[in-house]
């Protein structure tokens, strides 16, 4: 409603047609009584001829005025009635209000009980009354050329709808209003709209929770409070642990119904001013507010970790979850919002680093322990960007006669003046994405490599690489490996592709459809570090492999001179797995082979091929040149 249907442009016009009606009215009616008055008392013709003139003119413009001004006030009345807005008129001297039935309608009053602005006063709601008072009294001041506010009125059913009234007041000589009048529209839907969207803005879809944006309003707030009060506020960091892998191997949609049951079960440890929120992904935050020392946040982080690692039922399933719980405190670890989350978040990320499914306190190390880790990404990245990785070769020799048949390809990292183990370097390369350029490179590396010293060796050698189950995911290694065999002109069938069993973990990756096709198109396949993992026979079957890898902790533990029952359990559990692994048709090589006996042993149980430092530790291509191609060259000689 804009004040064009009605506003006090109009509204003076009737009241001055009005008047003028009636004082013209007023006029005929005088002058009839002063010309008969002077008609009677003069007997003046001419006086008594222009006081009928006059009233003759009065009488004519109020015969024409009146029904004129009535028919405007009848139009008024219509229009006040009609207009899809609420219409009133208000007179600040008097208090006298007067609303449309339209306005009554708005607000579902039947009976007009709304004749003074105190009655009206009386319906706004509390919390709205004084920013209501405001607006009029500075319109009527003069102080603002409309009047417009937005506000709550309570309707006949109890409930607060949301108004907006425009008016306009007509002022006297000094300025002030004296008579205000203006349109009110029910703006209630809109305002639930905005509040709605607002909602939605502050508030994780998936869990109901607050969001990111929540906190970054909340926080400062609570900040403030705490700097006043004196009191200490603790943020919490949420991360589940290994979530990714819950989501890959059950599904996003699993995953999610994780979340919301995680987010249902943390509230109870909770008191009414704490906050949950969802930062996004897995990772949760919670402010604790009011603290009086650090062991009582202490203790809510201990009680939320036990809360996360009660099983989980999900879909038929049940399973068990961990976090990383990080906590930062304020004043002590930061005094502002930007500070104080950060921390928070070295402190989670520290508890994660120390395995996971654990609490951590804010340290001010951490801040150079995650710059250094930030260096080390950093130099990670060039040195794969440049090709900086160097490759060792382990060779791996015939427990029957001691004949090479193979190397393990093992990366390293030539960082300055250090030589980093993959153990060092490989999960954080997983970890940060990187494992998909390094993986091809190190592909690429041993091909060359394996190109380079083929005719030298004997030609059933195989090349051996690693392949992370990460790699699986992130790029095609399907199609780098056929390419890279391709360009190096080695055959598929003296590829060797190592594989831990977690590959088998996680169908929804492909990898094993990848390893397959793999092993179809003549790669051949290892499982790595066997018995360590799950050394599930059914998983076995889901994969086309032709060797076992008994990983170096069994071989390590295979003390043969020994009665104990832990050794004689540890060499039964060996030789079985060689005997399973036969009977399924594949090789079997056994890592970490250090010593005379253990070579010995494994070679009476029939073990067929023996990588380790009892025959060679992994040797840089130069050694590996130096150690065995020379030899094998003056052979072949
Ligand atoms: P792995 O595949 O089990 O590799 C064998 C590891 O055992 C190597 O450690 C090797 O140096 C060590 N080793 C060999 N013989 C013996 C022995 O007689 N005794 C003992 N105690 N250890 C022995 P390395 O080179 O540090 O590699 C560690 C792991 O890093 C590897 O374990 C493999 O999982 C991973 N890795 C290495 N290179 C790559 C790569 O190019 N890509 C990927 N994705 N992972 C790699
Ligand atoms: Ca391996
Ligand atoms: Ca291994």
């Amino acid at each position: 409603m804009t004040p064009t249907a009605y506003g006090p442009l109009q509204h003076d016009k009737l009241i001055g047609a009005h008047g003028r009606g009636l004082l013209w009215l007023l006029l005929a009616v005088m002058s009839l009584i002063v010309g008969a008055v002077l008609g009677l008392t003069l007997s003046d013709t001419t006086h008594v001829a222009l006081a009928l003139l006059l009233a003759l003119c009065g009488l004519l413009s109020s015969v024409l005025l009146v029904p004129q001004a009535l028919r405007s006030l009848r139009a008024l009345d219509l229009m006040m009635s009609g207009a899809h807005d609420g219409l009133f008129e208000w007179n600040p001297r008097s208090k006298r209000l007067k609303v449309s039935q339209r306005l009554l309608a708005i607000l579902g009053y039947t009976e007009d009980f709304l004749t003074s602005s105190d009655a009206w006063l009386e319906i706004v709601h509390p919390d709205d009354r004084e920013k209501y008072n405001r607006s009029v009294s500075r319109h009527l001041k003069g102080e603002t050329d409309h009047f417009y506010c937005e506000y709550r009125v309570r309707g006949s059913d109890g409930r607060y709808r949301w108004l907006a009234a425009r008016g306009l007041a007509i002022r006297n000589r000094r300025g002030v209003g004296t008579l205000m009048a203006g349109s009110v529209s029910d703006i209630t839907a809109r305002v639930e709209h905005e509040e709605r969207v607002r909602e939605l803005a502050l508030n994780d879809q998936l869990t109901g929770l607050p969001n990111r944006r929540s906190l970054m309003e909340r926080l400062p707030a609570v900040l403030a409070e705490a700097r006043r009060s004196g009191e200490m506020v603790a943020v919490i960091f949420i991360d589940l642990d290994r979530f990714k892998h819950v989501n890959d191997s059950y599904g996003h949609l699993f995953g999610d119904l994780l979340l919301v049951e995680i987010a249902r079960r943390l509230p109870v440890v909770l008191r009414a001013y704490d906050t949950l929120i969802r930062q996004g992904g897995d990772e949760l935050t919670v402010l604790l507010s009011g603290l009086s020392d650090r062991q009582e946040a202490c203790h809510v982080g201990q009680r939320l970790l036990e809360l996360i690692n009660q099983p989980l039922d999900i879909e038929g399933k049940t399973l068990r979850i961990s976090a990383s719980v990080g906590i930062a405190l304020f004043p002590e670890d930061g005094t502002d919002s930007d500070t104080l989350l950060r921390s928070a978040d070295l402190a989670m990320y520290s508890a994660k680093a120390a395995g996971g499914n654990r609490l951590s306190f804010f340290e001010s190390r951490m801040r150079e322990q995650i710059d250094h880790r930030v260096a080390l990404e950093n130099r990670l990245q060039s040195a794969i960007e440049r090709g900086d990785l160097l490759l060792h070769f382990q060779p791996q020799r015939r427990f029957a006669d001691g004949s090479l048949c193979g190397a393990e390809a093992l990366v390293r990292w030539q960082d300055g003046d250090r030589l980093v183990r993959p153990d060092q370097f490989i999960p954080l390369a997983e970890e940060i994405g990187l494992i998909e350029p390094l993986g091809r490179l190190v592909m690429d590396k041993a091909l060359a490599q394996f190109a380079e010293w083929r005719e030298h060796l004997p030609p059933d050698f195989v090349m051996s690489i690693n392949l992370s189950p990460r790699q699986f995911q992130l790029g095609d290694v399907q199609a780098a490996l056929i390419d890279c065999c391709r360009r190096h002109g080695v055959p598929h069938e003296h590829v060797g592709l190592e594989v831990t069993e977690s590959v088998l973990l996680h169908p929804e990756t492909g990898a094993i459809r990848t390893l397959n096709s793999l092993h179809a198109s003549g790669f051949r396949i290892a499982l790595d570090d066997f018995g360590t993992g799950y050394s599930s026979l059914s998983y076995l079957q889901l994969l086309d492999i032709d060797c076992l890898k008994i990983d170096k902790s069994f071989v390590g533990n295979l003390d043969l001179g020994l009665t104990a029952r832990g050794a004689r359990n540890g060499a039964a559990i060996v030789s079985a797995m060689i005997a399973l692994a036969h009977r399924l048709g594949y090789e079997v090589v056994a890592e970490g082979v250090e010593s005379g006996d253990q070579h010995e042993w494994l070679k009476m149980v029939g073990c067929d091929h023996c990588q380790g430092y009892f025959f060679h530790p992994p040797l840089s291509a130069h050694d590996f040149e130096q150690r065995l191609l020379a030899t094998m060259m003056s052979s072949t000689a």
